[in-house]
């Protein structure tokens, strides 16, 4: 007994010196030298200005897109011609579907694979009834206190005129790329982009053009929100999830209410969806999740640190406590949303059938089909019917770390804001990015734009706005962003 007694103290003492040389040695990956970076001279003020011009004129996605709606887009177009005269001259534009921007800033190597930079130029309306608590007008494009106010200051025109701004610096020093720049500018990014992005992607692919790599909107340089870490941390998008609703219907035998059966339709759909939240799907820390706990580890505390950094011992631990969190326990597994529910005409008759729609949010690790299944087996009653609403669609495919357009993205991101943690993430929401997965295998998700605790509500809500500053970085960004792409 002695002799296992010592042994068992032994492992300990093992387990717990690995743990802790595993934690101690854990160091940030090399930011490379930020002293070589050359200096980039951007008037933030004027972009700010450009911004408030560009947020004026109002290219609206509402539900229901009507065609006498979209003059603005034909505002912005020749807008943006007459703003960036240097750009225009250097790269050929094509209009797609009417309304959406493709341009091609033509390299010198053209047997180099092009890269894709892109944006959506709509923006979705202002709620009915919260106009008022907007501190500046939605549609003023006001820059005031060192901000740009208006909806689409976040999302996503920052980054289609930082695009815009980083292409004409560079055009109207006559740079010359090597490898071919590509630009896509979306106009129905908000509903799905039917005549946008998805009419584009397939027209690369009937053109024989594979992408080197692709840049769209997603993650941001999130200040703040990332618990336990001090700093900003650039979250990289390297897939987005799915989407899809499921139609749950219970029937049963309807009737008068004064002699119920032994099963009603509403008893049956309410033990339905009982079962069905409380057989979550499959999840664990891997793939994106993991790889941005591994990029913030040795931004954390000792304790978190010492957690993360040692998941082959505090695995079930780490995972249980980030479950408890939605954020990231929409990152780490499909989730379940029953969002509405219908039965009954009269309160005395019985309804022959209750119904509900249930949204998920679709890991890469799943599915419809296999969600369809999960939800039959977890409901496990066949007086209730499982059928697919909408057709929904996959999780995107996971684009790697390892790429040079994610090392380019990653070094540029260091460049522009000093002491950022890199680390790669799940989209949670959709982008136009994911139909070029048709012609490219990395396809990544940022946008230069910092976001604090107090930010989140206002991109889709109100008083969406950005800070001049963060305007100047955004343009450095992408004038070093297409500088390296296309080198
Ligand atoms: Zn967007």
């Amino acid at each position: 007994m002695k002799r296992v007694g010592l042994i068992l103290v032994g492992l300990i003492v093992l387990v717990v010196a690995v743990a802790l040389v595993r934690t101690l040695t854990l160091s940030a990956p090399d930011a490379g030298s930020t002293a070589e970076v050359a200096p980039i001279t951007i008037d933030a003020e004027a972009v700010a200005n450009r911004l408030g011009e560009a947020i004026r004129i109002k290219t609206l996605s509402t539900q229901f897109a009507r065609e006498e709606k979209r003059a603005p887009f034909v505002d912005f177009r020749n807008w943006a011609e007459a703003t960036y005269p240097a750009f225009h001259a250097a790269a050929s534009r094509e209009i797609i579907s009417k309304y959406s921007l493709f341009y091609t800033w033509p390299g010198s190597d053209t047997s180099l694979e092009p890269i894709l930079l892109m944006s959506h130029m709509d923006v979705v309306p202002i709620a009915p009834g919260t106009e008022q608590d907007w501190e500046e007008d939605p549609f003023s494009g006001k820059v005031a206190d060192g901000f740009i106010w208006g909806r689409g200051a976040i999302d996503d025109k920052s980054s289609l005129i930082a695009i815009l701004e980083g292409a004409e610096y560079l055009a109207s020093q006559g740079y010359q790329p090597r490898r071919t720049v590509h630009f896509f500018f979306g106009h129905d990014e908000e509903v799905g982009g039917p005549s946008g992005a998805q009419k584009m992607a397939p027209l690369l692919q009937e053109r024989g053009i594979r992408l080197h790599w692709v840049a769209d909107e997603g993650g941001v340089v999130a200040d703040g929100l990332v618990p336990g870490v001090a700093g900003p941390v650039a979250l990289v998008g390297v897939a987005e999830k799915g989407y899809v609703t499921l139609d749950l219907t219970a029937s049963a035998q309807g009737g008068h209410s004064s002699m119920p059966p032994g099963a009603t339709a509403i008893g049956r759909l309410s033990t339905a969806i009982d079962r069905l939240e409380n057989t979550p799907f499959a999840g664990g820390i891997e793939g994106p999740v993991a790889d941005m706990l591994d990029a913030i580890a040795p931004s954390v505390p000792f304790g978190t640190r010492f957690a993360l950094a040692n998941r082959w011992l505090t695995g079930p631990v780490v995972e249980s406590s980030l479950r408890s969190n939605p954020t990231m326990a929409a990152a780490m597994a499909t989730t379940i949303a029953p969002t509405m529910i219908g039965a009954g005409v009269k309160e005395n008759v019985l309804p022959q059938s209750a119904s509900a729609k249930v949204n998920f949010r679709i890991h890469p690790r799943d599915t419809v089909e296999s969600i369809v299944a999960h939800v039959t087996a977890a409901i496990d009653d066949e007086n209730v019917k499982v059928s697919v609403f909408n057709p929904g669609r996959e999780a995107s495919a996971v684009s790697s770390t390892e790429s040079e357009g994610f090392q380019i993205l990653a070094q540029t991101i260091q460049d522009t804001f000093e002491g950022a943690v890199v680390a790669p993430n799940l989209v949670v929401g959709g982008t136009d990015a994911r139909q070029f997965e048709l012609v490219s295998d990395n396809v990544y998700r940022f946008i230069p734009i910092i976001l604090g605790p107090s930010d989140t509500s206002r991109f889709h809500g109100t008083n969406e706005r950005v800070t001049v500053e963060n305007m100047g970085q955004a343009v450095q960004f992408y004038v070093r962003l297409i500088e390296r792409g296309s080198k």
